[in-house]
């Protein structure tokens, strides 16, 4: 393109966003915790069990996620970006929005998926047993939505034992607050 054509193109644009900014200036966007591109039963506060019809989930859920949640797929080990990521907040599920599990029990399990010990609350999870592929595992699924995460294992870390092995494209997350952090950080001995 050139110059001449960029400013024919181009300017009126420029100039028009500069005479809105200052009415939306204050607005701060932080990636991976946006929700304006989720669907009406997305919700990380709402606690009450979604039922929709896999032809519906199918409609609203990207494809990827919609892959993992209700077919029960499984991602490629090392792929998610959530494997090797260590800051502090919350993971929710994609497709509900259902709080799963915090930071502070995620731990690197060296398994190729994002692994945790604990889930937030007892019924943020559902537990069923899996005898798929031969092997006796233990699936687990979203409290509130039923989508499929991972399995759990016996093998984790204390204080409970378990790995949580969890697809990172069932996850979404949102970094802890100033607030959050510095509560934590008070609570911590010595
Ligand atoms: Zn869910």
């Amino acid at each position: 393109m050139s110059v001449k054509l960029f400013f024919i193109v181009a300017l009126p644009f420029v100039l028009c966003q500069c005479s809105f900014s200052q009415t939306t200036d204050k607005k701060t966007i932080t990636h991976m915790d946006n929700t304006d591109n989720k669907h009406k039963a997305y919700s990380r506060t709402d606690t009450s069990k979604v039922n929709l019809s896999e032809e519906e989930w199918k409609k609203i859920l990207p494809e990827e996620v919609y892959y993992i949640g209700r077919m029960k797929g499984t991602e490629r080990p090392w792929t998610s970006k959530f494997e090797k990521f260590d800051e502090a907040g919350t993971y929710f599920c994609a497709a509900c929005g259902n709080p799963l599990f915090k930071s502070d029990t995620k731990f690197e399990s060296g398994c190729g998926w994002p692994s945790f010990y604990e889930p937030v609350s007892k019924s943020s999870i559902i537990y069923t047993p899996d005898h798929s592929h031969g092997m006796e595992r233990t699936e687990v699924q979203c409290g509130r939505c039923k989508a499929h995460l991972g399995h759990v294992f016996n093998d984790g870390p204390p204080p409970t034992g378990l790995r949580y092995c969890i697809n990172g494209v069932i996850l979404d997350f949102a970094k802890a607050t100033e607030a959050e952090k510095k509560y934590k950080e008070d609570k911590k001995p010595g």
